[in-house]
């Protein structure tokens, strides 16, 4: 079972990822969590150039180091991992790249989904769990955490509102894949909900 956590910065992806890897681990599931960009050596690599070198790259190259980072990913931990039958939690896949690239840097959806599919060789998410926010309450989140650099400070509001209704499109095409949640719910609730989700696919 492949399950992706997608959102912009601050809604809560992270927090909902690790809640969901301790109640099927408690349950004796054999759960893989990871993550993209930088979910191997390698990744973390492509992670640094992509996020330390923001707005150097450009969007292109951008876009097929997201690609190469998951390509790697998947051949070497999400595959593998599927394989052996454990439950891959993952936070961010490829309809980040399509928000992000997509729509975000305006490489276009249908390109950006075939580079995608491409460097996974097709490999899609049996549940995708969207963390839906509005990104000024995003920024009101983060910059409540106090972090000096916050994540969204890199790009200008309409890139984060463009991001936003780019996955709410990709759900709203793929409704059998995607549960979208509000993500200003209680976390408690999100909880209950994905839980909820993720106990049918296990039957
Ligand atoms: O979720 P995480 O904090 O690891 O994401 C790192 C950053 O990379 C985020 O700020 C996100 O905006 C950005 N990102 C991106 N394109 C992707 C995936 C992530 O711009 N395909
Ligand atoms: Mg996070």
């Amino acid at each position: 079972l492949f399950i992706t956590f997608e959102g912009g910065d601050g809604a809560g992806k992270t927090t909902q990822a690790s809640l969901l890897e301790d109640w099927l681990t408690d349950a004796g599931r054999p759960v893989v969590r990871t993550r993209e960009p930088g979910g191997t050596e390698v990744g973390t690599l492509i992670r640094d150039i992509v996020l330390h070198h923001r707005g150097e790259v450009a969007p292109r190259a951008e876009a097929l180091l997201y690609a190469a980072d998951r390509a790697h990913h998947v051949e070497t931990v999400v595959r593998p991992a599927l394989e052996r039958g454990d439950v891959v939690i993952q936070d961010r896949y490829l309809d980040s790249s399509i928000a992000y690239q997509g729509a975000g840097r305006v490489l276009g959806r249908d390109e950006v989904r075939d580079l995608s599919l491409w460097a996974t060789a097709g490999l899609l998410p049996d549940l995708t769990v969207l963390l839906d926010l509005d990104p000024t309450v995003a920024r009101q989140r983060l910059d409540a955490d106090e972090k000096p650099f916050d994540r969204l400070e890199a790009e200008r509001e309409t890139f984060h509102v463009r991001v936003r209704e780019e996955f709410l499109a990709l759900a709203a095409a793929e409704p059998a894949r995607f549960l979208v949640l509000d993500a200003t719910l209680p976390a408690a609730e999100l909880t209950a909900a994905v839980r909820d989700r993720v106990a049918g696919l296990l039957g």
